[in-house]
């Protein structure tokens, strides 16, 4: 009997339009992931190898797993995600199978993205625990095992993500594994502006929103927090008065003027 939750298959919905500024970031990777995957005979007329994996890396809520997710449904590639910390299980030998598991299903999807969110929970450092075969250990060498593989990875991207790029084992970084890395980072005024226009096109707000200044105001929100601004808002204005048309502005106003969320986000490094 298995223990073991099936890694979740889903074809995402998410388009680069759904993420706001990030250009950098959505340009590497459409080279890295896009390109490979349209013109395979150029890369083997060039004798290159396309990447096999990617990181992501930066402050947390600021579009690592949107990005991941926008480039499966771009690229129309199927889409595994896994936690890192899921893939731990108490009975010893389960977690290297999960591991197996993830990418026999992966393999059976290409082509398709596998998303390893949290793969700092995996790769801290090897020798960091004491021992020298650790659970973590073994998931690493699993990893890398199906990485290097016998069985070669073709039409399948690793993508994984992390708030930690710090503890990552670098093994798991050398070329040919997870070799590109790509910061995503917190959102400047311009994206914090896009953010907004994204969240708030789908939200019974006036139209002369001051975008501008709530963008301003924002400064140090992440971009989730960016986000569950627009919905307190909403919420709030509700609660207040559910037939209120334009509700929102204000409590948007009132609520960035709280500066509640304000400064979290550079409390990160
Ligand atoms: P974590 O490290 O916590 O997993 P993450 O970097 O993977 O965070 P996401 O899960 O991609 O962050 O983002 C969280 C939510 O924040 C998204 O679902 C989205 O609503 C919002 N968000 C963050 N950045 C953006 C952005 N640039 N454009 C639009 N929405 C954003």
């Amino acid at each position: 009997p298995s223990c073991m939750r099936e890694a979740a298959l889903e074809i995402p919905q998410v388009r680069w339009e759904d993420i706001g500024g990030q250009h950098e970031t959505k340009q590497l990777l459409r080279e890295a992931v896009e390109w490979p995957l349209l013109h395979p005979e150029a890369f083997q007329r060039m004798g290159i190898r396309p990447p096999k994996g990617v990181l992501l890396y930066g402050p947390p809520g600021c579009s690592k797993t949107l990005t991941a997710k926008a480039l499966a449904t771009e690229a129309g590639l199927n889409f595994i995600a896994v936690r890192g910390p899921e893939l731990f299980s108490k009975w010893v030998g389960e977690s290297e199978k999960a591991v197996r598991a993830v990418f026999r299903k992966a393999r059976a999807a290409a082509p398709a993205i596998v998303f390893f969110d949290e793969i700092d929970a995996l790769t801290i450092k090897r020798g960091a625990s004491g021992s020298s075969t650790s659970v973590g250990d073994r998931v690493l060498a699993q990893l890398l095992t199906e990485m290097d593989g016998i069985e070669p990875l073709v039409n399948v991207i690793v993508v994984a993500a992390t708030n930690r790029p710090d503890v990552i084992d670098p093994g798991i970084l050398r070329p040919d594994r997870i070799d590109r890395l790509v910061y995503v980072g917190p959102p400047d005024l311009v994206t914090r502006g896009e953010i907004l226009r994204i969240q708030l096109r789908k939200t019974a707000c006036a139209s002369d929103v001051d975008i501008d200044i709530l963008a301003d105001r924002t400064d140090g929100f992440s971009g989730a927090e960016v986000v569950a601004l627009c919905q307190d808002a909403a919420i709030e204005a509700i609660s207040e008065d559910p037939d209120a048309e334009f509700p929102v502005e204000e409590k948007l106003l009132r609520a960035t003027g709280a500066g509640q969320v304000v400064g979290r986000l550079r409390n990160y490094e």
